[in-house]
């Protein structure tokens, strides 16, 4: 059985104040959760602060990027050690707006996965296509370049040590879903891949999240889809309420 795994990316937003107080209520209203891990990703300013906030609690804190050296003159960058040093235990790499805004590539992705690795922290690797990949029958394609790509070199050992995040772009912060059949289809084609990298016996053990708009109205009939792990979640991951809902719902769906 694999456990399921929710995170949060809060992408730019909150300020202190108000990152403190979402993760007061969340540390508050899910204290009982146990059956699924939880994660929240705030910016790089409220790692401190939310690590102190969550300490000893049921939620980890994780980063939304990272650079692959410990240190160096990589003027704006954070490295793996720090975000260690700040309290994190997850970290985001890959995603799609780092892809479509900040020139991220397999190549960065797979320098990052390493580095997080090397420092301990758990990546949260992200893959998917985007609408017109999609639209072309691509969206295989795609996710089986963004995979080899993103874990060239990445042994069965280290694979064991990180999470799956599929995300069609198309689907993030659009409102629109992808439905929970969509996701099933790739997170399986995911899987069989995974199994031919690696063994039957790997891939099976490896969380794979679906990330998408998910809402407190489609996370159930999302996570009862067999290869359907968990989810990442940006916009409802923003309020206590949708947040708290999510993982609520998660936590009910057996399998
Ligand atoms: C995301 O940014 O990873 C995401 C899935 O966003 P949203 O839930 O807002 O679509």
């Amino acid at each position: 059985m694999r456990k399921p795994i929710i995170a949060g990316n809060w992408k730019m937003y909150k300020t202190l104040k108000d990152g403190q107080e979402l993760a007061v209520a969340l540390r508050r209203e899910l204290y009982k959760i146990e059956n699924v891990d939880i994660v929240v990703c705030p910016p790089y300013t409220l790692l401190v602060t939310l690590a102190d906030a969550l300490e000893a609690s049921n939620i980890a804190v994780g980063g939304q990027d990272l650079y692959w050296q410990d240190e160096g003159a990589f003027t704006g960058e954070v490295s793996p050690l720090m975000l260690k040093d700040a309290g994190c235990r997850y970290v985001i790499i890959g995603h799609s707006e780092r892809r479509q805004f900040f020139g991220e590539t397999n190549e960065t992705v797979n320098n990052k996965i390493k580095a997080s690795l090397k420092h301990g922290l758990t990546p949260i690797i992200c893959v998917g296509e985007n609408r017109q990949e999609r639209e072309s029958s691509n969206t295989f394609k795609v996710i089986e370049s963004h995979i080899k790509g993103g874990l060239a070199d990445i042994s069965a050992e280290d694979i064991l040590k990180t999470v799956i995040a599929y995300e069609p772009v198309w689907a993030i912060g659009t409102g629109l879903t992808a439905t929970p059949e969509q996701a099933q289809e790739v997170h399986k084609f995911t899987r069989d891949l995974l199994k031919k990298m690696y063994q039957e016996e790997i891939s099976s053990q490896i969380r794979i999240q679906y990330g998408g708009s998910v809402k407190p109205e489609n996370i159930t009939e999302l996570m009862s889809k067999p290869d359907v792990d968990g989810a990442l979640v940006g916009g409802a991951s923003l309020k206590a309420d949708t947040f708290t809902q999510i993982v609520v719902k998660a936590s009910e769906v057996i399998k």
